[in-house]
Formats: structure tokens, C-alpha cells, sequence
């Protein structure tokens, strides 16, 4: 039986709490992680006991929504709300960090980021983890083998489609979808 790493087993807790997001424009996850431990997870979502986004719609100012609290914030802050130190700890996270997210990541301490996907990675955000010397690293979530086995078995499907008088841009529309059914 192969065993789960600890990089996968908490990004896979970061994708689980972006499930939780209750913003319709990006669901993010974060999960702080202390010697192999979480302390503490966040993701997207309105002030406790607020209105949430999938029920009124975004609140968007300058094409940010301006009703969420991000992901990493709402880890961090549950930290200070149960007075859990951050000092050099991790975080896992789903999307690169937003320029606030990273200087509060900076600033409590966090020395290395993991995040699985590239999003709109600012250079500024890049250059202060540098000057901090926050170590950042790209862990993409991996599928299973189950997932890879029925990835396989819809390709060879399609493919056979693709044999018929299907367009290209169907088939190709077919791939793009079972690719994201499995990721
Ligand atoms: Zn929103
Ligand atoms: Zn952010």
C-alpha cells in the first residue's frame, strides 16, 4: 500500500476546506501546519454569521469582492483568536497568495508557503517572501490511483469517439472535461 506524503495529505486539507468557500469567484483553502501538525485551516468566506456570497451575489469593488476574508487570513486569524503561535510555521495553500494575504503571512512569522496553483502571482508578493526569506514552493495535488485509472478509461473512451464523425472541437471538449472530473 503506498503511503500518502505529508506535502499531498495537507494540500488535500487545503482542497477539502475550499469545498467550505462560500465566495462564487474562487474557492481557496489554507491549512497552518506546525512540526507535521495543523494548527489551524481557513478558506474564503464572509464574517461569521454574515451573508454569504452563493446566497446575495458578490460584493465586488474594483473587481475584488471586498465581502471575504482570504483564506490565509481566516487561518491566521483563528490562530489569534485561540492565541496559537504562527512563529515558523507553514502553510498550505491552494492558490498563490494575493499581496495582503502575503504580508500578513510575512508578518506572522510563516517561513515557507506551498501553494498548488499559480494565480495571478504578483512579482511584488514574489520579491517580499524573497526579502523575508519565506521559502515558497509549488506542491500540485496529485490524483490517486484510482482517479488516474478512470482518467485512462475516459481518454481510451473518447478516443474511440473521436474515431466517429465528431468534431475536433468536441473531442477536445470531451478531454477538457474528464480532466477536470478527475483533478
Ligand atoms: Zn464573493
Ligand atoms: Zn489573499
Amino acid at each position: 500500500m503506498s503511503r500518502i506524503s505529508w506535502d499531498q495529505y495537507f494540500m488535500s486539507q487545503s482542497h477539502l476546506l475550499a469545498l467550505r468557500s462560500t465566495c462564487t469567484r474562487l474557492a481557496v483553502g489554507a491549512t497552518i501546519v506546525r512540526e507535521k501538525r495543523m494548527i489551524a485551516g481557513g478558506y474564503n468566506g464572509s464574517i461569521a454569521g454574515g451573508v454569504h456570497c452563493s446566497d446575495e451575489g458578490c460584493y465586488v469593488i474594483d473587481n475584488h469582492c471586498v465581502r471575504t476574508i482570504h483564506a490565509e487570513m481566516n487561518a491566521l486569524l483563528q490562530c489569534a483568536k485561540f492565541g496559537v503561535p504562527t512563529e515558523g510555521a507553514e502553510i498550505y495553500v491552494t492558490h498563490f497568495p494575493c499581496l495582503q494575504c502575503c504580508k500578513a503571512l510575512i508578518q506572522s512569522g510563516i517561513k515557507t508557503v506551498y501553494y498548488a496553483v499559480d494565480y495571478k502571482n504578483h512579482p511584488y508578493a514574489v520579491d517580499l517572501f524573497k526579502q523575508a526569506n519565506v521559502k515558497i514552493q509549488q506542491v500540485e495535488l496529485e490524483r490517486t490511483e484510482d482517479d488516474k485509472q478512470k482518467l485512462e478509461f475516459m481518454s481510451s473512451l473518447i478516443k474511440k469517439l473521436a474515431e466517429t464523425n465528431m468534431s475536433e472541437e468536441e473531442v477536445q471538449a470531451l478531454y477538457i472535461k474528464a480532466d477536470r472530473l478527475f483533478s
